[in-house]
């Protein structure tokens, strides 16, 4: 595995020629977990060449604290990225990405990127503006022909998605689903920085949304009961969520019933200090 920190030496390595097969691509905010792992082994096995960016993308954050406290362990990172099947670990720094400034110019369109994590009383729509502008760069760096992205992060896949067609970018973007302790709690960086207590209580989220996903497939077409349902009981184990809601996977549009198509039911809730997010895709019974 080659580990480069500038853009210059990151296309130097990515001339010096490509294996046989499609180039593959994960982009990181960096504290590997065993989902990060999962996304590369993805692109190991259907790639020719995989190349891993780890990188705290500032312009993502609305909360100096919670960037200055982003977990950052690069030599860990390199470790388990490599075990994993890396061939090209990046860790730009902010001048690569952003040599004019801090500045989010790459947008999509306000219905996927203003609701849910996007809504104000969530991260606000610029959450996404920072994260398409990063994931704009980083695409144009590295010039993937599949990237990978998580299932976890449902609103940035479908963000990442509807931006690579309004772009017309040749490049494929692949969902991987969650991975998850064995206890259910969906695996995050942030995880690191939740007591023993909240991480008991955090259990709820997983639990609720596996409740609510039995639910519609023993026939409950009412997204608002399953809603109900998943916000009672994460009121019940004392979380207060920021949003519970169904939504299309795809256009992110409300969804009342279940109606044959897969609905995404997406969870946001801050638990001691940390805020958490979490999704099921509910299949229902048509
Ligand atoms: P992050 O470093 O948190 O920005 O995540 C980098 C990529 O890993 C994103 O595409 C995430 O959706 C994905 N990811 C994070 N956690 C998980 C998980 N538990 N399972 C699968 N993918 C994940």
């Amino acid at each position: 595995m080659k580990r480069v920190t500038s853009r210059s030496e990151l296309s130097a390595v990515l001339a010096e020629g490509s294996g046989d097969g499609p180039r593959g691509f994960v982009p990181t905010m960096g504290a590997l977990h065993a989902g990060h792992r999962e996304l590369i082994s993805r692109a190991s096995i259907e790639c020719g060449r995989v190349v891993v960016s780890a990188f705290v993308n500032p312009t993502q954050f609305d909360d100096a604290t919670d960037l200055a406290s982003y977990p950052r362990e690069p030599e860990a990172d390199a470790k388990l990225a490599q075990a994993a099947g890396c061939d090209v670990f990046w860790t730009p720094a902010v001048e690569d990405l952003y040599p004019d400034g801090l500045e989010a110019d790459v947008r999509v369109t306000d219905d996927l990127t203003s609701v849910l994590c996007g809504a104000e009383e969530g991260r606000g729509p610029d959450h996404f503006a920072g994260v398409t502008t990063v994931v704009s760069r980083l695409f144009d760096a590295v010039r993937p022909d599949i990237a990978y992205f998580g299932e976890k992060d449902a609103q940035q896949l479908a963000v990442i998605r509807r931006m690579t067609t309004d772009q017309q970018l040749p490049i494929e973007i692949r969902g991987i689903p969650t991975v998850r302790d064995p206890d259910g709690l969906a695996l995050s960086s942030r995880n690191l920085r939740l007591d023993a207590r909240s991480r008991e209580q955090a259990l709820a989220i997983p639990r609720a949304l596996r409740e609510a996903s039995e639910m519609a497939m023993s026939g409950e077409r009412s997204t608002d009961s399953l809603t109900r349902h998943v916000r009672h009981l994460l009121i019940e184990n004392g979380i207060e969520p920021e949003y519970v809601e169904a939504r299309d996977p795809d256009d992110l549009a409300p969804v009342a019933e279940m109606n044959g198509r897969p609905v995404l039911l997406a969870v946001a809730a801050t638990v001691g200090e940390v805020r958490l997010i979490d999704n099921v895709i509910l299949e229902g019974r048509s």
